[in-house]
């Protein structure tokens, strides 16, 4: 009954292995990426969260060239008049043609009527947003939106966590994909029903998709905390990674900032904690988040940037030039639990 039990691997378990570089500047590192049709400048998308995006936060997130998605815990028109503001702001401060903002929606027929006025008004990256994405439901909504609207939009879908899951939203139809279950920083999934797998290990496994699939883009999602973490998962092979804690607590998001023990904090939710799931739809089903609170970090521009430095970096110690070569180049090793000491900090005070 036990049989085919393995270990599995998570971003502290694994480090990557410096080699050879003849980058002789971080400027050289180009760490763009390409989601199918979606080029970004940075391969960063942000959680459709009540306590990470707004139009700020998106308008924001297009600034730094990443890709914002709203999110669904609102009605639509709300949710349009996000979009519409988030776009109009990106279009004043940059002169750009046009905007890349993508909008989340869920998979019952009212949500067909959300995603119809969402293309309509020039939204053209959907996301399905569901905890358990390898599910009939969602398969029933990327066919729906595929025939309403071919290939004039993007759809994201999840989240998955398998290589039978990744291809099989591959093969009906997903542009791209949201990798990971119960990884969130605010997520008791695995605590409440005892299913997940660790985010990395995810990654390492649908890279493996079966052949009969034409891969979808592989975004991580779920227990990314620093740019080293960003980096490994893209070595994985992801594309892009998903962050909500690590933009959560800026200026730009929705909330206020408050003073307690001595620091500032922003409210950060899961948005199957009991706070979220009353504050949306009035009720509580299965709980499977918390309601939490991250530091102020001040303006998201300045987390972009370290991320940003931390990435250039990371795929300098590979000797990567672009995600295709540090996908191509890097090396994978296992730390004992001595080694995960020593990778953090950790000096003494002598007396
Ligand atoms: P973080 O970047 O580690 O904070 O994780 C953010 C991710 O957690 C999101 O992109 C979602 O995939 C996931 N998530 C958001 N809310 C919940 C929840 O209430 N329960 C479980 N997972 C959640």
């Amino acid at each position: 009954m036990f049989k085919n039990l393995r270990q599995t691997m998570t971003f502290d378990d694994v480090l990557l292995v410096p080699q050879f570089s003849d980058i002789e500047s971080r400027a050289e590192v180009d760490i763009g990426t390409k989601l199918k049709d979606i080029v970004l400048e940075a391969p960063i998308v942000s959680s459709p969260m009540d306590t990470v995006v707004n139009e700020e936060m998106a308008a924001a997130v297009v600034m730094n060239g990443g890709l914002p998605i709203l999110h669904r815990y609102n009605n639509p028109q709300d949710q349009l008049a996000m979009f519409e503001k988030a776009r109009d702001k990106v279009m004043l401060a940059t002169n750009a043609p046009s905007v890349v903002i993508g909008a989340a929606v869920g998979t019952t027929p009212e949500e067909l009527a959300r995603a119809k006025m969402l293309c309509f008004t020039g939204v053209n990256v959907l996301c399905i947003d569901v905890a358990h994405g390898h599910h009939i439901a969602v398969r029933r909504m990327i066919e729906n939106l595929r025939d309403s609207y071919g290939s004039k939009i993007h759809i994201m879908a999840g989240n998955i966590a398998t290589t039978e899951a990744f291809t099989d939203l591959s093969n009906w139809g997903a542009d791209s994909v949201r990798v990971g279950v119960g990884g969130g920083s605010i997520c008791s999934t695995r605590i409440q029903t005892g299913h997940g797998v660790p985010t990395l290990q995810s990654i390492f496994d649908v890279v493996n998709y079966q052949e009969s699939a034409t891969p979808a883009a592989i975004i991580a999602d779920g227990g990314i905390r620093t740019s080293g973490d960003i980096v490994k998962a893209l070595a994985a092979g992801a594309d892009a990674v998903m962050l909500g804690s690590m933009l959560a607590g800026t200026d730009e998001t929705p909330g206020e900032i408050y003073f307690s023990n001595g620091s500032y904090y922003k409210a950060y939710r899961g948005m199957a904690s009991r706070e979220a799931q009353t504050a949306w739809r009035g009720r509580v089903s299965s709980i499977e988040g918390i309601s939490s609170q991250v530091r102020h970090k001040g303006p998201v521009s300045g987390v972009f940037d370290e991320i940003k430095v931390g990435i250039r970096s990371g795929f300098s110690y590979s000797g990567a030039r672009n995600i295709v070569q540090l996908q191509t180049k890097s090396k994978f090793i296992i730390q004992t639990h001595a080694g995960q000491v020593e990778s953090s900090t950790h000096v003494r005070n002598l007396a």
